[in-house]
């Protein structure tokens, strides 16, 4: 049958399919610790107070107070966090960000793991006769 395998080549596949594997697993475990989250991603915001003769005029504005952006239907929002919720609210927030950005690599390494695992398709197959 088939001989013309290209060892190195397959084992080097081999090799990489292993490493993405591992590291897909750390990001999984990762984000399997069932921590609570809140949707949106921390904000600081600077306002100005509007009254006359404040140093907010002159540029340095108050702040900063905590926030949320949330995207809700496609629509970019800010939310205030109330003072006394700021501390759960911002960790919570920070934990969705994590989470959002550990996801998207997740979704790269699946892409990375599909090419590889064609590309060892097509090192270890042959065609007949
Ligand atoms: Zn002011």
């Amino acid at each position: 049958m088939h001989k013309m395998r290209k060892q190195p080549e397959i084992r080097n596949f081999q090799k990489k399919l292993t490493l993405l594997n591992e590291e897909r697993t750390r990001h999984i475990f990762s984000l399997t610790q069932g921590e609570d989250m809140v949707l949106g991603l921390p904000l600081e915001v600077f306002r100005k107070c509007g009254k006359a003769g404040c140093k907010c005029n002159q540029g340095e504005r108050h702040g900063p107070y905590p926030a949320l952006s949330v995207n809700k239907g496609g629509k970019q929002k800010i939310v205030m966090v109330k003072k006394e919720d700021a501390a759960t609210v911002i960790k919570q927030s920070k934990r969705y960000r994590y989470y959002q950005q550990t996801l998207a690599k997740i979704r790269r390494i699946n892409k990375e793991i599909d090419q590889v695992l064609e590309q060892l398709k097509a090192a270890m197959t042959g065609s007949y006769p």
